[in-house]
């Protein structure tokens, strides 16, 4: 136990200079936790986790679910993607009801993205900006080669930029334990440490797979625990160096341009998809405490 935070401080001072991470938060207007669902409660959940990124001038961008289940409507939702591009975040698609493309056809999952559209165009339509990234729920791509194919086809005709993910974990099990009294001091001692793990893996996994560490892009959820713990992540990062850069900062690097020909059923990492795309043999990333894997469906 003591040796482990060492070895970390001496692998984050090797490399320090010059690592860069996009910060993106999903499931908009609240995901990822069993907390409560009114629109004051969600907008005060807003107002918090994004306070860090407004005060610091850190980009983010949160990917919209227009038809998740909260206590509100679509004027709700409007005021809280308000809240969002008011605090000069931007915002992308994320579906209008998370399908997963393993479980639906094509048409029925594509005709879900269009739907996901209308209050989150409008609301970037009046900030000036327009709807230009999409998000796979699930990070599910196609589980066949021609539904992979078909999606992306349906995506640039649509004029999408999909939003890939580098830096991939599991927060939501944390945040659905967060939320219940009985374990939210041990989530909140054990998320950053958990979270650091990830980090320092796909910083080594990036080495070895395309030979440098490259901007990555973190996918967390708008939880009542990221809320109040981004400060202390947002700390994390800057321990090892990083600066915060925005999605279309980091995937201006050649990284992003890989070939990327995984087809199946996992959401995967785009580090671990150029991986396999390579042949070379997987590696995967920490998993959770075992108290966390199996408590938090729960
Ligand atoms: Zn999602």
């Amino acid at each position: 136990m003591k040796l482990f935070p060492t070895l970390l401080l001496f692998a984050a001072a090797l490399s320090a200079a010059g690592r860069q991470v996009a910060i993106t938060i999903d499931d908009l207007p609240r995901g990822g936790d069993h907390g409560p669902r009114s629109l004051d409660a969600v907008r005060a959940m807003t107002g918090k986790l994004l306070k860090p990124f407004q005060e610091q001038k850190i980009p983010v961008i949160g990917f919209v679910n227009e038809g998740r289940p909260v206590g509100f409507g679509p004027e709700g939702l409007r005021q809280i993607l308000d809240i969002w591009l008011d605090s000069g975040a931007d915002l992308g698609n994320h579906s209008y009801s998370h399908l997963n493309i393993n479980d639906v056809p094509l048409t029925e999952y594509t005709a879900d993205i269009l739907k996901g559209e209308p209050v989150l165009r409008a609301a970037l339509a009046a900030h000036g900006k327009k709807l230009e990234f999409y998000r796979h729920p699930f990070l599910h791509t196609g589980p066949t080669a021609e539904i992979k194919r078909a999606m992306q086809q349906f995506l640039d005709q649509h004029g999408y930029r999909v939003a890939p993910v580098t830096l991939d974990d599991n927060d939501f099990e944390f945040a659905a334990l967060y939320t219940k009294p009985a374990s939210k001091d041990r989530i909140k001692r054990e998320y950053i440490p958990y979270m650091e793990s990830i980090v320092a893996f796909f910083e080594q996994r990036s080495v070895d797979v395309v030979g440098r560490e490259i901007p990555q892009i973190l996918l967390i959820h708008a939880s009542q625990l990221n809320a109040d713990m981004m400060p202390d992540l947002l700390a994390m990062f800057r321990r090892r160096g990083y600066t915060f850069v925005s999605l279309d900062q980091a995937l201006a690097d050649p990284a992003y341009k890989l070939p990327e020909e995984y087809i199946g059923r996992y959401g995967l990492s785009w580090i671990h998809r150029w991986s396999m795309t390579k042949g070379m043999p997987g590696k995967d990333e920490p998993d959770a405490p075992k108290w966390v894997e199996e408590g938090w469906r729960k």
